[in-house]
């Protein structure tokens, strides 16, 4: 049915759209309602905020994008350590330098606008164009494990793809989640553009996920998290980049660098008390490997537990109450030291992760535990490593890495494996680019296959052809 609409009405919905911006094309702060800086107690407000600032970032040009980014960027960086710190205490998940780390990370290192290149096609029938149009509003759904980086990370993606957010927080990270909100929209209006880019509920919980996911004003949604909100994302009936959980192995063969390979090894299974998804959570280690990898690994702030210290402590850090095991949520992400007096062992703050000998069929090995706690286990030769890590890997397709210098055996694994992140003779903090190349992501489309989002994730691809003219050679 033809939309019918006179043109007084017409001049009505212009004048009040123009009454929203300056002379200059910039925004006025607070045209959300009810919502400013991007807090909302109901969906329906936030997404209806968030809703007109998309209407007012489309009258933008691509140069206030970019001088958006550059406040979001430094109102992140100024903020890392508030941020930071909010997060550590209110989720009580990790380390505080490690928090800072990531916020910084997210800042630096995520692209904008400049990841969006056009693409074209020219011939004897003139020039095609493919560029990339915002999608409207986004539904972003983020963990509790990384609460402030992921919405900075996400924020600068959707504000370079032209979107406008919102956040449904992790309950248990509400309030430094919500406060990263306030920080990105009070600098994105500072800088000249609209108010509540992005905007969060106050209260989130799994209904008001449910109630955005599927609200009929939401374009697409983002999900950052376990299995059960991809499960929700995917019955949303929207479009969907679903960033879901992992358990990356690690194999190490007795052609590896050793000393590199278990500082590699033990510095990203440590990072953040090891809440990261692309952390190490197993190692493999082929027989000839084991010893000297062991010795490497001792060198380094670790404890190696007894195989009666670990069953004490699978008894502590395993539920069994439920119809599969799970993680205890009183020991994910807290310090190696709360694991060790759990089972009596006092006075160990010096130590960063605990490591273990088990054998392959081992409970530890196939939990994504998100604790600073790494079971190492051995296989015969390098193929059959590489066959155990991709059973440990359970179809997750998330993250793997491998320590080796046979190019052979690397590639078997990287094909055999088919992880969205695959880190050669690195840490998997490299797979986000930190002491490896390219750019970082904290969302990283896992079930639906993005692999490591950017602006270029978040956009529709339009085409425009322009027939028999514009091909200059
Ligand atoms: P989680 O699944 O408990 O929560 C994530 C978000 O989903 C939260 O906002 C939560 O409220 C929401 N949620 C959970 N169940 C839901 C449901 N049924 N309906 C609607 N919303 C729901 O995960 P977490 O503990 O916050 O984060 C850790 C998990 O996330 C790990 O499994 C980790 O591997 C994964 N993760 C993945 C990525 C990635 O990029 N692939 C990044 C970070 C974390």
């Amino acid at each position: 049915m033809a939309l019918q609409i006179s043109e007084a009405e017409l001049e009505r919905i212009v004048r009040s759209v123009l009454s929203e911006l300056t002379g200059n094309g910039q925004v006025k702060a607070g045209s959300g309602g009810a919502v400013v800086n991007g807090q909302s107690r109901t969906v329906d407000e936030a997404v209806d905020a968030a809703a007109v600032a998309f209407e007012q970032l489309s009258a933008c040009s691509l140069e206030d994008r970019k001088r958006f980014i550059e406040a979001i960027r430094a109102t992140g960086m100024k903020n890392k350590e508030l941020l930071a710190k909010m997060a550590h205490e209110e989720t009580h998940l990790g380390r505080y330098e490690h928090k800072i780390a990531k916020n910084e990370t997210a800042c630096k290192l995520t692209p904008g606008v400049e990841i969006l290149e056009p693409r074209a096609f020219t011939g004897d029938h003139g020039l095609t164009v493919h560029d990339w149009a915002p999608f409207g509003v986004v539904a972003a759904i983020t963990p509790v494990t990384n609460p402030s980086s992921v919405i900075l990370n996400n924020a600068i993606c959707m504000m370079a793809a032209g979107n406008a957010t919102v956040v449904n927080a992790h309950p248990s990270a509400k309030v430094c989640s919500m406060k990263t909100i306030e920080l990105i929209t009070q600098a994105v209006v500072a800088a000249g553009g609209p108010d509540n880019v992005m905007t969060g509920v106050l209260e989130p919980t799994i209904d008001t996920g449910t109630a955005l996911m599927t609200h009929r004003k939401v374009d697409l949604v983002v999900a950052t998290g376990g299995v059960a909100v991809v499960r929700a994302a995917l019955r949303s009936g929207k479009r969907v980049v679903a960033a879901g959980p992992g358990n990356p192995p690690v194999v190490v063969d007795e052609t590896a660098d050793m000393p590199k390979a278990a500082k590699c090894v033990f510095e990203g299974a440590s990072f953040d008390n090891n809440i990261l998804c692309v952390g190490e959570k197993a190692v493999v280690c082929t027989e000839a490997a084991m010893r000297p990898f062991m010795v490497e690994m001792r060198k380094l702030a670790v404890y190696e537990l007894s195989a009666s210290e670990l069953d004490a402590l699978m008894k502590q850090i395993v539920l069994t109450d439920g119809t599969r095991p799970r993680m205890n949520g009183k020991f994910v992400g807290r310090n190696a030291s709360v694991l060790l007096e759990s089972i009596g062992v006092r006075g160990r703050e010096d130590v960063y992760l605990l490591i273990c000998q088990v054998p392959q069929d081992h409970q530890l090995l196939f939990l994504e535990q998100m604790m600073p706690v790494l079971p190492i286990t051995t296989a015969p030769a390098v193929n059959a490593a590489i066959d155990l890590a991709v059973e440990i890997e359970q179809g997750f397709r998330h993250s793997a890495m491998m320590h080796s210098r046979d190019l052979a055996a690397l590639s078997r694994m990287a094909k055999l494996i088919d992880a969205t992140l695959f880190v050669k003779n690195g840490s998997s903090l490299a797979g986000l680019g930190v002491g490896g190349e390219g750019y970082t992501a904290f969302t990283i489309g896992t079930a639906t296959g993005e692999g490591m989002t950017t602006a270029r994730t978040f956009v529709r691809e339009r085409r425009c052809a322009l027939v028999d003219y514009f091909r200059i050679v």
